[in-house]
């Protein structure tokens, strides 16, 4: 799936999952951003397919460990056993950290685990480098998947219906932060617009 798009499933994930966390507005605002930036591109599990961390491959022989190795694009990075791991090491240490961590962390998990799931559909294969289709089941070999076109029309479908899935989630939110801010702009356009208006009530 292209960057774009994960970016905007990260972003509508953590709107609809806002629905079932109780986040502050600001909270909320910081786990969406957080989660549209791990959903894609080098700071995703995405980061296996950067140049960097290529030529990083090909200088370790992580081949040794079998079946490829673990580094390789949707490898080890890609494993759903990463982000689950992460969630029972953090409940088992329990740590004490700043909210506004907590918020960022939320987002880091929801977007890193939506670009898994979008992996999941629209990882295609690619039979000349050796990338199977999908995201691994087992640390880094096993794929499964749908293996759908990235970059075709479903998948940039899926990616404009995000935007829209994000802006009902926000607007749906809870009628508190509606209120916050839809409610006292939209007051304010009325007000303006009735002391601008051609027909002085
Ligand atoms: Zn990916």
């Amino acid at each position: 799936m292209e960057t774009s798009s994960h970016r905007r499933l990260g972003l509508a994930s953590a709107l609809v999952a806002a629905h079932y966390l109780s986040f502050p507005v600001v909270g909320v605002a910081v786990c969406a951003a957080s989660s549209w930036l791990f959903s894609g591109g080098a700071t995703s599990p995405d980061l296996d397919n950067q140049a960097k961390y290529k030529a990083l491959d090909k200088l370790l022989p992580d081949e040794w460990l079998g079946r490829g190795g673990p580094l390789g694009h949707r490898r080890l990075l890609h494993w759903w056993g990463l982000p689950a791991l992460a969630v029972i090491g953090w409940q088992q240490a329990q740590p004490v950290v700043p909210v506004a961590v907590l918020w960022v962390l939320a987002g880091a998990l929801i977007g890193w685990c939506a670009h898994l799931v979008a992996d999941l559909v629209f990882g295609q294969g690619n039979g000349r480098v050796g990338l199977p289709r999908g995201v691994p089941l087992m640390p880094w070999w096993m794929h499964v998947g749908f293996g759908l076109k990235s970059g075709g029309a479903l998948q940039k479908a899926v990616g404009q219906a995000a935007v829209g899935i994000a802006i009902w989630a926000a607007l749906t939110l809870a009628p508190a932060l509606s209120q916050y801010w839809a409610g006292p702009l939209l007051a304010r356009f009325v007000a303006q617009s009735a002391a601008w208006g051609p027909f002085p009530g």
